[in-house]
C-alpha cells in the first residue's frame, strides 16, 4: 500500500497575513499550506504543541493583531489559520474568524461523551489484560491520575486510560478516538513530555488509504507508527507473556524527486518498540530518520551534479563570470556538505588539475582543460600530478575508461609511462605518492572509488 499526499489550503482565507514569530518573516501562505501531507500535520501538531508549553511565546501570530493562530482542517482536508479560540473570544481584531469555531467545540463534546463508548472499554480492558501477562511490565493502573512533578501542576494533571512501567519507563496508554481533537492531544504530549512518560496511542483499526484528521494529528507526529490491539494480539500476547502490538508503519521511499509512503503492517511486542519521551514518540520503525537520510542524499546528489556542471561550463577558462560562478556554487556546497569547504579560488595549487585529471579520467574525454584527448590529460597528470596517479588509474578502471585510453596511445608512451609508474609504486618511490590533499572532494565527485581512497596505498 503506497500513499502520497500533498495538503490544500482552502480556496479563500479570512486570516491572510500570518507572522513567523521565530523568523520574523511573513508565512508565504500558498507554498507553506501545499507541502507534503505529514509536513504540514507535523507543524498544525508543532504549533499547537508550542502553545500548550507557552501561550504567552506562540510560533505563529495574526499579523493583524498579534494573536496566537490555529491551523485548522476542514471537513474537505483543507487547511487555514484561524486565531486561536482563546484569543477570539477577546474579539480585538479586525477580521473575525469566530463564526468557524462550532466544530471543534462540537467535537470537545463528543469526546468526552465518546470516552466511555462501548469499544472504547473494551479497548481499555485488552490493554489492561495484556500488560497483566506482560512479565517485563509492572501492573497496570487503570483510569488512575498521573501526577505530575510539581503541585503547582494539578490542574494538568492527566487520567490515562491505562499505565504502567515498562524496563524504569512509564507509559500512558490513550484509546485513540474517532474525535479526538488536536487541543487534547498537544495538550497531553506536553504534560507526558514534562513528566518523562511517553503516551502509546492505541487505534481501533487502521486504514492507510483513507486516514482521519484525528488519525493523522497522531501518526504524523509518532514518526508515522500505529499500535493497534484486539482479540488476536491479547491471545498473542497470552502464550507470549509479553505485550502484543499489530503496528502500521511507512517506509519512505523516493519516486523522482518525490517522496511516497509504503505502508507495513507487523506484528510487534511492547518490549521492541523505541520509547523517546523527549520527542514524545513510541515507535518500532523509524520512518523520520528513514526519511531525513533520503532527502540527504538527494540534497548531494544535486549538489554533486552543480559542481560537474560548473566544472564543465568554466574550469578550462578563465573570467569573471567563472568567478562568479564559483562563488555561487560554493555558498551552494556549504548548505548540502557543510564538510567538505572548497577553495576559495578553483585555480589554486593542485585543486584544479586533481579535479580535472579525476573528472577526466570518469568521462573519457578532457573536463576542465583545453586538451583534445583523455591521453593528453594522462600525460599531464604523469608530468605534473604524480601524487594523483593512484586516483587516476582507480576512476579509469570503474569507468572502463582503460581501453579507450589505450586506443588513443598509438605511439605507445602511455604504455610504457604506465610501466614506469608500477615499478615507481613497487619500490614507493616518493615521487609517486599518493597526494591525500583533495581526497574528500575526489570521494563527493566519484563516490565509486570512495573505499579505495579511504584505505589508499601508504609509504
Ligand atoms: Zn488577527
Amino acid at each position: 500500500m503506497y500513499t502520497y499526499e500533498v495538503a490544500q489550503p482552502t480556496a479563500t482565507m479570512l486570516l491572510t497575513e500570518i507572522l513567523d514569530q521565530e523568523t520574523g518573516l511573513d508565512v508565504e501562505l500558498q507554498s507553506f499550506l501545499t507541502r507534503d501531507l505529514g509536513l504540514v500535520m507535523k507543524d498544525r501538531g508543532e504549533l499547537a504543541s508550542r502553545y500548550a508549553r507557552d501561550p504567552g511565546n506562540p510560533w505563529l501570530v495574526c499579523a493583524l493583531c498579534m494573536a496566537p493562530v490555529i491551523l485548522v482542517r476542514t471537513m474537505e482536508r483543507r487547511f487555514h489559520f484561524r486565531h486561536h479560540p482563546r484569543a477570539e473570544a477577546e474579539q480585538k481584531c479586525s477580521i473575525s474568524t469566530r463564526g468557524q469555531l462550532s466544530a471543534e467545540q462540537i467535537n470537545c463534546i463528543k469526546y468526552n461523551a465518546a470516552k466511555e463508548s462501548a469499544a472504547h472499554l473494551r479497548l481499555k480492558g485488552i490493554i489492561r489484560d495484556s500488560l497483566i501477562v506482560d512479565e517485563q511490565c509492572s501492573e497496570p493502573l487503570v483510569e488512575k491520575v498521573w501526577k505530575g512533578v510539581r503541585l503547582a501542576d494539578r490542574a494538568q494533571w492527566r487520567k490515562p486510560d491505562v499505565q504502567a512501567e515498562l524496563n524504569g519507563q512509564r507509559l500512558a496508554f490513550e484509546v485513540q478516538l474517532s474525535t479526538t481533537y488536536l487541543t487534547e492531544i498537544a495538550g497531553r504530549r506536553e504534560f507526558y513530555r514534562a513528566n518523562n512518560g511517553a503516551m502509546v496511542w492505541i487505534f481501533h483499526s487502521f486504514d492507510p488509504s483513507s486516514t482521519r484528521t484525528s488519525e493523522e494529528d497522531i501518526f504524523f507526529l509518532n514518526n508515522n507508527n500505529v499500535f493497534i490491539v484486539n482479540e488476536a494480539t491479547l491471545a498473542r500476547s497470552r502464550v507470549a507473556r509479553r505485550m502484543a502490538l499489530d503496528c502500521w508503519y511507512a517506509i519512505p521511499h523516493l519516486r523522482g524527486k518525490t517522496i511516497i509512503d509504503e505502508w507495513v503492517m507487523e506484528e510487534v511486542f511492547l518490549d521492541q518498540l523505541i520509547v523517546n519521551a523527549q520527542e514524545q514518540k513510541v515507535f518500532f520503525k523509524d520512518y523520520d530518520t528513514l526519511r531525513a537520510e533520503l532527502l540527504s542524499s538527494v540534497s548531494s546528489d544535486r549538489a554533486r551534479q552543480a559542481f560537474l556542471d560548473f566544472w564543465m561550463q568554466h574550469a578550462a577558462t578563465d573570467s569573471k563570470e567563472s568567478d562568479e560562478a564559483w562563488r555561487t556554487l560554493r555558498e551552494q556546497m556549504k548548505t548540502a556538505s557543510p564538510d567538505l569547504p572548497l577553495p576559495s579560488d578553483y585555480r589554486m595549487g593542485k585543486f584544479h588539475g586533481a579535479v580535472s585529471i579525476m573528472l577526466s579520467a570518469r568521462f573519457g574525454h578532457p573536463v576542465g582543460y583545453n586538451l583534445p584527448r583523455l591521453l593528453n590529460v594522462a600525460n599531464t597528470a604523469f608530468d605534473h600530478y604524480k601524487g594523483y596517479l593512484l586516483a587516476f588509474g582507480w576512476t579509469l578502471r570503474a569507468f572502463a575508461n582503460e581501453q579507450l585510453l589505450a586506443d588513443q596511445d598509438a605511439k605507445q608512451t602511455w604504455q610504457r609511462r604506465k610501466k614506469l609508474i608500477r615499478e615507481g609504486l613497487e619500490r614507493m618511490d616518493e615521487a609517486y605518492r599518493q597526494d591525500r590533499s583533495y581526497n574528500h572532494v575526489i570521494a563527493f565527485l566519484i563516490p565509486e572509488i570512495k573505499e579505495k581512497l579511504a584505505h589508499g596505498r601508504e609509504w
